[in-house]
């Protein structure tokens, strides 16, 4: 099974990734964090997505397919695997498809109001020091605006700012229905109601995979 997960940054995607990681065993796949990595491992590969990075331009489509090709023929993806960040346009869904086209897929499409992700990312602090990223509404331990791995002073990413959330968001709107409409099509696309608690999202998506994963065994079992 590969699972995509849809929605714009702040419709908190990457958490439901990682519960369906933690409660299947499909591993969460975040092309941000490969890109990230390739770069610190220094391999060929990552001295050019440095560079492009460097530039401004955004990765070109068939390196970040590399890097997924790479990490999916990893034993644990056998089963199954969570793509985040990746499809964002038809170009790249194709791609993948044509790259391996025999995996049952299930898109999850996390909407969620903008009001929401406003109010969602303008809480978002991150530790300059270590990295770690907390929300000053449900974290008390940061209510100092310090870090409490490593006790340094908080601070707001650029990426968080109302007027770049805003943007962001009208970006995503714009370019995502190519992308649904494809979905649709091959009737794979499931939309889940991104305005709830973290648990009833993950409900949602827990009835829907449940029965994804059911309905197909039960298919390669016919004759
Ligand atoms: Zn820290």
């Amino acid at each position: 099974m590969r699972i995509i997960l849809l929605g714009p940054a702040g419709s908190g995607k990457g958490t439901q990734g990682e519960l369906i990681e933690r409660h299947y065993g499909f591993p969460r796949i975040s092309t941000g964090d490969l890109l990230r990595l390739e770069v610190q491992k220094g391999t060929e590969l990552g001295k050019m997505v440095a560079d492009v990075m460097k530039s401004g331009q955004l990765v070109a489509d068939e390196l970040v397919l590399r890097l997924i090709k790479d990490r999916i023929i990893d034993p644990d993806c056998q089963a199954g695997y969570v793509l985040d960040g990746y499809p964002r346009t038809l170009n790249q869904a194709r791609l993948l498809e044509q790259m391996e086209d025999n995996r049952q897929e299930t898109v999850l499409e996390i909407y969620v109001s903008e009001e929401a992700v406003m109010e969602r990312l303008a809480g978002r602090r991150v530790c300059p020091e270590c990295g770690a990223v907390y929300n000053i509404k449900n974290n008390k331990q940061t209510i100092e605006g310090r870090c409490p791995v490593c006790g340094a002073v908080l601070t707001v990413r650029d990426d968080d700012r109302p007027e770049v959330i805003r943007e962001r968001f009208r970006i995503y709107r714009e370019t995502i229905g190519a992308l649904l409409e494809h979905y649709i099509k091959k009737q794979v696309l499931f939309r889940v109601d991104g305005n709830r608690t973290v648990e009833e999202v993950f409900g949602s998506i827990k009835s829907i995979l449940d029965e994804r994963i059911t309905g197909s065994q039960g298919e390669s079992s016919r004759p």
